[in-house]
């Protein structure tokens, strides 16, 4: 409760005060896509907010519901001329939308579910392990055909759309705790895995180990990591996501001097660059927090801004068009980006995957009509929110599908799963792939041309 009696926010009213209700967020904002109503936008979400602060209006579970719907993009942060942070607000409301009373105990029991799960890869291995002889094979597709799959409800019909097939490495951690750099050592860096990402799509990882590597930078591949807790950060599960950072800030302790800590999924990237506050009032841990925080890169962030070597660059070759000819000048390889809202919104990186990208031969990067707007994946919001996501996940899928490009890339794990699923539904499905992967390919497509 606040000072006023109400169960606004403490301090949320100088953060609404830039609010002047111009609407200029409105276009960008997701939820407001789909929904179309006042209450499930930026302005309509920040109208409430002053008014629970003015005690003219009580979180019950109508007003919680306009919360939950929100997919924490921040796509209205960057769409804002007034400078609002309503990051800011949606992270200091989502604890308060986890009160026992706003939810029912179906969803309680389903998003303590997928809290158990998702951040511990041993116990999401040990769940999927029965599923790999279903995923990706005809009897999924059967299952899903003959529509029983829906009588698992929507929500765990949801997790299983995202359910890809399940590689052999995605079940062991075989990564050697240090990849030494190729040629003369140009920076030494940790990588931090994701627990999704690990699981779901294992080459991913491999990709950016390769290509640091081949670019001179020796990859610290810290053992005994668990998830960075993005997920439960998301959800405004402070007191599970401050375990999660400080046990994942600990197993990097023993890496020793590090010029960055690196990852490929930008959900990740968003929260570990936030350990500063989220460690803050954790005693002994607010100093660590900071520090590794100011350490995070994302991977194409750093990449772009050490330049890629000279060697990695001449042996760049073009890649093949799905029918198997080569990229050519006369008929250059066509790649739709999407932007992950924490990459674009939430760290500002726009540029430099298009940049590291760019490098390849005659690939030509092509952009999305709506590439700010979000995919629906937005952490586990596409498995508690699913007709919402799946409406979104249907606009990003067509989309990038009609910019006419051969595949798409997308650097998060959760847009890439959301992306895939809903791109099965087009009339002409793009392959998704990971900015690195294609890095990594074009590199090793170039091997003895260079040498
Ligand atoms: S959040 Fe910003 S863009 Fe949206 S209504 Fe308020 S002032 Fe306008
Ligand atoms: S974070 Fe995204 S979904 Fe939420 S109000 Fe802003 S634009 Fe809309």
């Amino acid at each position: 409760m606040n000072a006023s009696g109400s169960p606004g926010l403490p301090g949320a009213g100088s953060a609404t005060d830039p609010c002047v209700h111009c609407g200029f967020c409105l276009p960008s904002c997701a939820s407001y896509r789909v929904l179309g109503t006042e209450m499930d936008s930026p302005r309509g979400r920040i109208h409430a907010l002053k008014a629970i602060e003015a005690g003219e209006l009580q979180l019950d579970t109508t007003v919680a519901q306009h919360f939950d719907s929100c997919l924490g993009c921040l796509a209205c942060v960057t769409a804002c001329p007034s400078g609002v942070r309503y990051d800011q607000l949606i992270e200091a409301t989502r604890p308060k939308l986890n009160a026992p009373e706003l939810r029912t105990p179906a969803q309680r029991a389903f998003r303590r579910l997928l809290f158990s799960l998702l951040p511990y890869p041993q116990r999401l291995r040990a769940v999927l392990t029965p599923l790999r002889a279903y995923a990706g094979t005809p009897l999924q597709a059967l299952a899903r055909r003959s529509g029983l799959t829906r009588l698992f409800g929507p929500q765990l019909e949801a997790m299983e759309q995202l359910l890809p097939p399940l590689a052999p490495e995605a079940f062991r951690d075989d990564y050697p705790a240090v990849v030494p750099a190729q040629g003369e050592r140009r920076a030494r860096v940790g990588l931090v895995l994701g627990c999704v990402q690990r699981l779901f799509d294992p080459a991913v990882n491999r990709a950016t180990v390769e290509v640091l590597s081949a670019n001179g930078i020796e990859v610290v591949i810290p053992q005994r990591q668990g998830c960075c807790g993005a997920a439960t950060h998301h959800q405004g599960e402070l007191e599970q996501t401050r375990e999660l950072a400080s046990a994942l800030v600990e197993s990097f302790a023993a890496a020793g001097p590090l010029d960055a800590v690196l990852v490929a999924a930008s959900g990740c990237g968003h929260t570990l660059k936030h350990y500063g506050s989220i460690l803050a009032e954790e005693p002994g841990w607010a100093g660590r927090g900071a520090a590794f925080a100011a350490q995070v890169r994302d991977a194409h962030e750093f990449l772009a801004q050490l330049g890629l070597s000279a060697a990695f660059q001449a042996r760049l070759a073009p890649l093949s068009h799905p029918d198997g000819t080569p990229a050519s000048a006369e008929r250059p390889l066509a790649v739709a980006y999407h932007d992950a809202c924490h990459m674009l919104h939430g760290q500002g990186i726009r540029d430099q995957p298009r940049q590291l990208l760019r490098r390849i031969p005659h690939l030509r990067v092509k952009e999305a009509v709506e590439a700010g707007v979000c995919c629906g994946s937005a952490g586990i919001y596409n498995l508690v929110q699913p007709v919402e996501a799946a409406e979104l996940g249907r606009i990003k899928a067509a989309d990038l599908a009609g910019t006419g490009a051969d595949l798409a890339v997308s650097a998060n794990i959760g847009c890439t799963l959301q992306i895939r699923q809903h791109m099965a539904e087009q009339e002409r499905p793009l392959p998704v792939l990971h900015p690195l992967e294609l890095l990594q390919r074009s590199w090793q497509a170039g091997a003895g041309s260079s040498r």
